[in-house]
């Protein structure tokens, strides 16, 4: 289903530019360690040069003397503007930091309805796979798509759609409790990831959010028209039986196509399907 959604391309430029922001911020890093020392180097130079004035001044003076002083207080002047000058770094780096920082948590971050995005989701599927691995806990991965979602469009406008968009994510972001991991992949898809959970009690959760969503009326806030209920479909799949996390994506998404041709608004399970029982 979604897998192959051409609205989700997109989403593949961004992991070529992960590895350009650790260097850029490796750069920064050190950039920052080298103008602390500096600065730290500048300081105890003033104090040096400042030591030598106090020494000189003491001496009887000559001509040769007052011009050495002088050249000194030269020093002393300029030795406290590169210090000011490598405070003044110093802050723009850190102030840098923390905008790339921002920057890289608003990459993870769907716009439209706040969730984590495809991105995010990516790489935490990857390491909840090799936690749950690693400590023997459950794993499985579910994909939720909203049932006939482009008549919703069609009939009361995208604007409406998005905001339906959002309320979806807000039921499914219910589930995103001790350890559940909920985000956007895309156009009128979610994925959630299960962690610790039975099969049975990760297919109650999603069921609850199904019927939880299926309880509300809506109305579109720009036409005041009743849209009434809506309704998504699910699929469902264990992640550690299979060798790549991405197979298990896909058998809850042959879960989820399943779910929509046995007539929507339902949550099937993969390891059903394996077992010839749905
Ligand atoms: P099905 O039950 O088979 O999933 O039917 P569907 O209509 O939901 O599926 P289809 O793939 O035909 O249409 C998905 C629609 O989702 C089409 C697209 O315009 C809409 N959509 C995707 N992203 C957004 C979005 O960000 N905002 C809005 N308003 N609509 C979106
Ligand atoms: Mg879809
Ligand atoms: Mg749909």
């Amino acid at each position: 289903m979604g897998l192959h959604d051409p609205a989700l391309s997109s989403a593949a430029i961004a992991p070529n530019a992960e590895p350009l922001l650790d260097r850029l911020e490796e750069t920064i890093r050190r950039f920052s360690e080298t103008a602390a020392r500096a600065s730290e180097q500048t300081g105890a130079c003033q104090q040096q040069v400042r030591d030598q004035i106090v020494a000189a001044e003491g001496l009887t003076p000559d001509p040769s003397t007052r011009q050495i002083v002088d050249l000194a207080r030269t020093m002393l002047a300029t030795l406290g503007q590169l210090e000011r000058n490598m405070r003044r770094s110093e802050a723009e780096t850190a102030q840098l930091r923390a905008d790339l920082e921002q920057a890289r948590r608003e990459a993870d971050i769907d716009c439209l309805t706040g969730l984590p995005n495809r991105r995010a989701f990516e790489r935490e599927f990857a390491r909840a796979e090799a936690d749950a691995r690693a400590d023997g806990s459950t794993l499985q991965v579910a994909i939720c798509d909203i049932d006939k979602f482009k008549s919703v469009n069609d009939r009361f406008g995208h604007e409406t759609g998005d905001g339906l968009l959002r309320a979806v994510a807000s039921v499914l972001g219910e589930c995103a409790q001790d350890g559940c991991f909920v985000a956007r992949h895309g156009g009128e898809e979610f994925v959630l990831l299960l962690r610790g959970l039975s099969r049975q009690m990760a297919v109650d959760r999603l069921d609850r959010a199904r019927i939880a969503l299926g309880e509300r009326r809506f109305i579109s806030r720009q036409t005041k028209q009743p849209i009434g209920t809506i309704s998504f479909s699910a699929g469902i799949a264990d992640v550690l039986g299979e060798a790549n996390p991405r197979d298990a994506l896909a058998k809850a998404d042959a879960a989820l196509y399943r779910a929509k041709e046995s007539g929507r608004n339902r949550v099937l399970c993969a390891w059903d399907m394996a077992a010839g029982t749905s």
